[in-house]
């Protein structure tokens, strides 16, 4: 039996009015996840089998926290049966599923970043459009948020009302660019991120007997985050949910952060126009954090104009003042929190209970150089490198070519690597025979390995032996091996530690790269371990590009957290340090949108402040090195937001004494703590 007085009134009643729609829209820590993980668990207990929830959120690491949540209350039979996920995985699942019917093979795969961006310089050729005079990543942003708004290709991108991204010569380009861009997509059996979402809805509109089949057994959704959802993940969420009505959807318009990635916050504010007769339950009191830290939160958030003015208040009390620092700069900023950090640990804490937050990705390497140097144990969510390195997406190239045979991007990264006497001149005389008589590329190859063309019969049999070697093992992966046996077997084969040894001067360089290869193969079979054999690899593949987007890690053990504000969504820590509250980075600048983005970066803030539970640090740095030299920074306007009763601050931009000081400061303190012990 659940426990309805661990609820106060409005919770409760937004955990057992089932049926209907209903929108919890309420401030950050108010108990909106604990309603949605009640409210499952009071919807099973009402005697609906688990199969009949469909419960979505947003990142991989907020999804996989609510299950563990839901854990607490059901029992683990019924907790595994739930559909609970990112709107991304629901829509992968659905296309695994149905995937005949929008013609693509079980085995399709998803293009990451780096397949996007060759598809989209591929597609630039082909239209004759300089990528030196347009940026294809530009280009891409642009396609991406046009998925998002269902845009469909052929049809215009701007939208009348909406103000130009990158001006509107751009937005022709990506208009000529998309369908030549999808088509390679589905040529090469991939869909893409935006697809995950897109091609569901396709499915459901032009299915009714599929969709009819999804009514019936989704009996209620629950949507956590709602403010982050698009325009395509409302429609998909209307297709499934909107013929029963029994959607609840919880969030908060004043954490609204991802407007970059076409996410509007008025699905939120309009929910009962989408579902009509809708409910609406508000939450206002804060269970999370102290009164001074929400005092920051509100007062930050209060100068954004149009928002629904939420009161949130807790019982908590004041607790300590928030502390705003002054850092000479980045490195000293890092030393700062890092003392701070290890002076809370040794006070009792465990190294998870503090999370390092910050606007960018590029901030975490100051951070990582210290707690590495201290031997504090930390991980970084997302942003981490390991997957882009050279040698990972080598030896991921030739498994995801096993998995998917149209996958072109993949065949011509390691068509040549290790080096097989097939060079590009090769290659570029293949791929006109396969676009003159419109075959995919692994077919022409074999039609190059039989002889069929003198201008490639050279390199037939060097051909012929990379074919053998992609059919071979693809049909091995078909019959059921392990992809992780073949994927070592595959290394050796290929002598791909060889290959990558010779590249490198050094030889500790070399085992350095070799080792990045081992550790692939390690995680390929944790995963296996984890998730059991069947279609495994296929399935970690889509995982690792999913989870990238996301930004989600997968280390254990308790552990400093470092993420971007973005990432950060939703948790919560004892000890939060905020970093570079400054202009230019937070407020971040020259982003999409420029300057009409304050609103937004004033949530990111808002986002921030409101993670920490007992104790926060506001840091900034006085400068900041920049191609060689110290540049010296501003102070983020929103610091001088904040309210002066809540706040403490501390300025060590001072000469060394200071500083030196203030370590020896935390010495004594430390050593306090632990006398007092
Ligand atoms: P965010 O907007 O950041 O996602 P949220 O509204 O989802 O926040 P929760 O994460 O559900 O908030 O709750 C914040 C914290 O308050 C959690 O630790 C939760 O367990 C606690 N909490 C919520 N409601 C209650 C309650 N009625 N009694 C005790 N603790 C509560
Ligand atoms: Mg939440």
């Amino acid at each position: 039996m659940i426990d309805l007085s661990t609820l106060n009134p409005p919770q409760r009643e937004a955990v057992i009015t089932t049926e209907g729609p209903l929108l919890v829209l309420a401030g950050a820590g108010s108990g909106k996840t604990r309603v949605i993980v009640h409210r499952i668990a009071w919807i099973l207990q009402q005697g609906n089998p688990a199969t009949s929830v469909l419960a979505m959120t947003f990142t991989n690491k907020a999804a996989s926290e609510m299950r563990e949540r839901v854990g607490q209350l059901v029992s683990s039979r019924k907790s595994k049966e739930l559909t609970l996920g990112t709107f991304h995985a629901f829509g992968l699942h659905l296309l695994r599923q149905e995937h005949k019917r929008i013609g693509y093979p079980r085995q399709f795969t998803i293009a990451d970043a780096g397949d996007q961006a060759a598809l989209v310089k591929r597609a630039m050729r082909e239209v004759k459009i300089d990528d030196r005079s347009f940026d294809p990543r530009r280009i891409l942003g642009l396609l991406s948020l046009a998925k998002c708004e269902g845009i469909q290709p052929g049809e215009p991108i701007a939208r009348p009302g909406r103000p130009t991204i990158h001006g509107e010569e751009y937005e022709l380009v990506a208009e000529e660019v998309y369908p030549r861009y999808e088509s390679a997509l589905r040529a090469m059996a991939m869909v893409d991120f935006d697809d995950l979402i897109g091609l569901p809805i396709k499915l459901l509109r032009e299915h009714q007997e599929l969709r009819d089949r999804l009514n019936d057994r989704f009996r209620y959704l629950l949507v956590d985050e709602y403010q982050d959802t698009n325009r395509t993940q409302l429609e998909l969420l209307k297709l499934l949910g909107l013929p029963r009505g029994n959607v609840c959807a919880v969030g908060d318009d004043d954490q609204a952060i991802y407007g970059w990635r076409g996410a509007e916050v008025e699905n939120i504010l309009r929910f009962h126009l989408h579902f009509p007769g809708a409910k609406e339950v508000r939450l206002e009191q804060n269970y999370r954090s102290f009164g001074n830290i929400l005092d920051c939160a509100n007062e930050v958030i209060a100068k954004n104009e149009a928002r629904k003015v939420k009161a949130l208040f807790t019982e908590r009390g004041g607790g300590e003042k928030v502390r705003v620092v002054t850092c000479p700069n980045d490195e000293a900023e890092a030393r700062f929190a890092v003392g701070e950090l290890r002076a809370s640990i040794a006070g009792g804490r465990r190294p998870g209970d503090h999370a390092i937050l910050y606007r960018t990705n590029l901030q975490s390497r100051a951070f990582e150089e210290v707690l590495r140097a201290e031997g504090v144990p930390y991980e970084v969510v997302g942003g981490t490198e390991f997957f882009d390195r050279r040698e990972v997406k080598d030896l991921l190239a030739y498994l995801r070519l096993f998995v998917n045979n149209g996958d072109e991007v993949s065949l011509l990264r390691i068509v040549n690597f290790p080096a097989r006497g097939i060079g590009d001149a090769t290659m570029e005389k293949v791929r006109h025979r396969a676009t003159v008589e419109a075959l995919p590329l692994l077919k022409a190859m074999r039609k190059a390995a039989a002889g069929a063309w003198p201008e490639v019969a050279p390199a037939a049999g060097r051909i012929q032996a990379f074919v053998e070697i992609v059919d071979r093992y693809s049909n091995r992966l078909v019959e059921g091996e392990p992809a992780s046996r073949l994927a070592r077997e595959l290394c050796e084969e290929v002598d791909l530690r060889g290959a990558i040894a010779s590249q490198m001067t050094s030889a500790a360089a070399a085992s350095r790269r070799i080792g990045l290869i081992d550790e692939t193969l390690v995680s390929l079979e944790r995963f296996e371990a984890r998730e059991g054999k069947k279609h495994s690899l296929a399935q970690y593949l889509a995982q690792l590009t999913l989870d990238r987007r996301d930004d989600e890690p997968a280390l254990p053990g308790d552990r400093v957290v470092m993420m971007t504000l973005h990432a950060a969504k939703g948790l919560e820590f004892p000890v939060v340090f905020l970093a570079g509250l400054e202009e230019d980075l937070l407020p971040h600048k020259g982003i999409q949108g420029g300057p009409q983005d304050l609103p937004e970066e004033r949530r990111l803030a808002y986002v921030g402040i409101t993670r920490a539970r007992e104790r926060l640090f506001l840091t900034r740095s006085a400068a900041r090195l920049s191609r060689g030299k110290e540049v010296p920074r501003t102070p983020s306007r929103f610091l001088s937001d904040l309210p002066g009763h809540a706040i403490e601050e501390i300025d060590i931009a001072q000469p060394t004494e200071a500083s030196e000081l203030r370590s020896e400061t935390f010495f004594d303190e430390l050593l306090a703590r632990l006398e007092s012990r």
